[in-house]
């Protein structure tokens, strides 16, 4: 253990928890109901540990994020030692401190291309606010201000401020709090699963998905359309892996209608797909890419936006200033851990172990449970998954009433392993770091604990 262990009241801080606390996306009477969160108190590799003792494989990476697992020692250091030398200093009196710059220079070598410059904020949500912002200003900086709409797609998860609600397609999101920020389409997602029509191959899916973009430019007007955005796989959105053409297709119609392409990297990025990045795995070339999660593997919050040359340009051109930017921007404590998991991320070669290992290893794994009479449809790319719950294998038909996977999920968790439940899948997005032997564990329980749903599932 890299810490020593700490004596909780766990029961106190249910009860605090109930009585003081709003957990993220939950339902607050449940969590009245049952009694509060179940409180995790330590962590090391790829296994988490609750309150009660129960160790938990993390199937997760806690929210798609700590790719080099738990209990890094060099990460903790990192950060203190920067917090020792200067804990915060802001980027807004014409100031940096060494950490952004440096790992400013560490991201643009990583993503080559034309992603010379990086703009940092602190989540996901906020460097989708920042791609919105930076999108629409460069169309206003080119003389072109109605160019302001944003084309995204339906199920994309692009985070919970308001613009990143708006522009994620979670139907869910949209019904409260609005009205949602205007200038944002949706377009259907390639989920081949639900989507591909019978007798349609990969190739005519793919087509016709990437069309769907390119009719929404045609139909908005492509003189009004700022930017298409997509993550290279919709992770929250159910692990949605694209049919093979689709994102270069897609690619082919922004350049056509001089529409900025941006990948949300939030989850695809530093490794997850067995690549450094998702659009690199996919062989494309976006002009705005936002990152946060495995950029500090989730040890501190820290987020990114890859800015293309060209756009950079143009900003420079104004001679005003960008009015953005956040108290944190280039937070010189964040950015020291963030360069120091990348060095981790490199050292221990995880993107290519993802890529040739354990992502080849979670895929066979999951082939052959895709022969359980529940389950429709297994997919992986590097370690990133997803099972699809069916009643019905030749057609697909749904058990009724809604998504089902929660009960598969809950199973799981009881049997010692975290997974997500996203409608009728279980989806998984473990550590990099996880050992051959706890893939093997994680797939055995999902297979177990869709063994043991059955009869509750057939019941119902
Ligand atoms: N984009 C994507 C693709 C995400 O998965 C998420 C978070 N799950 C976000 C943006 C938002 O990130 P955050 O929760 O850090 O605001």
């Amino acid at each position: 253990m890299s810490a020593p262990l700490r004596n909780y009241d766990i029961a106190e801080l249910r009860r605090l928890d109930v009585a003081h606390h709003l957990p993220a996306q939950q339902d607050y009477g449940l969590m009245r109901d049952i009694g509060g969160s179940r409180i995790i108190v330590r962590a090391e590799g790829s296994t988490i540990w609750d309150g009660e003792g129960h160790a938990i494989l993390d199937g997760m990476a806690g929210l798609w994020c700590v790719n080099v697992g738990y209990g890094r020692e060099r990460l903790a250091r990192a950060a203190y030692d920067q917090m020792r030398e200067l804990p915060f200093y802001n980027t807004f009196f014409k100031t940096a401190t060494p950490p952004p710059v440096k790992l400013a220079a560490k991201l643009s070598s990583l993503l080559g291309g034309h992603f010379s410059h990086i703009f940092f904020n602190s989540s996901g949500s906020e460097a989708i606010d920042t791609l919105i912002r930076l999108a629409r200003y460069y169309w206003q900086a080119k003389g072109q201000p109605e160019r302001n709409v944003i084309i995204a797609r339906t199920n994309a998860y692009h985070g919970s401020t308001i613009a990143g609600a708006s522009l994620g397609g979670m139907g869910s999101m949209h019904a409260q709090g609005g009205p949602m920020l205007p200038g944002i389409e949706h377009v259907m997602q390639p989920y081949g699963f639900e989507a591909m029509a019978p007798g349609e191959d990969e190739d005519a899916f793919a087509a016709r998905a990437a069309q769907a973009v390119e009719d929404k430019i045609l139909e908005v007007g492509p003189e009004r359309v700022a930017a298409f955005i997509g993550e290279p796989v919709q992770g929250a959105g159910g692990v949605i892996i694209p049919p093979r053409g689709y994102w270069t297709r897609v690619e082919a119609i922004c350049r056509r209608h001089g529409v900025l392409l941006c990948c949300d990297e939030v989850i695809c990025g530093f490794g997850r797909l067995g690549a450094w990045f998702g659009h690199q795995y996919y062989g494309i070339q976006p002009d705005l890419v936002t990152m946060a999660k495995g950029l500090s593997s989730g040890y501190i919050p820290i987020s990114a936006v890859g800015v293309a040359d060209f756009i950079v340009e143009t900003l420079r051109e104004t001679r005003d200033d960008f009015y953005h930017g956040y108290t944190y921007s280039g937070h010189p404590v964040a950015a020291a851990v963030a360069l120091e998991n990348i060095a981790i991320i490199e050292e221990e070669g995880l993107v290519e172990r993802t890529r040739n290992v354990t992502g080849p290893h979670l895929a066979r794994r999951l082939a052959a449970l895709a022969q359980h009479p529940l389950v429709g449809e297994t997919r992986s790319l590097g370690l990133i998954g997803a099972v699809e719950i069916v009643a019905d294998k030749a057609t697909h038909a749904r058990f009724g009433g809604g998504g089902k996977a929660t009960i598969v999920r809950d199973i799981c968790i009881e049997r010692g392993l975290m997974v997500r439940a996203v409608r009728d899948s279980i989806v998984m997005s473990p550590p990099l770091v996880i050992t051959e032997a706890e893939l093997d564990r994680m797939v055995d329980t999902i297979a177990g604990a869709l063994d043991a749903a059955t009869p509750v599932l057939r019941a119902l």
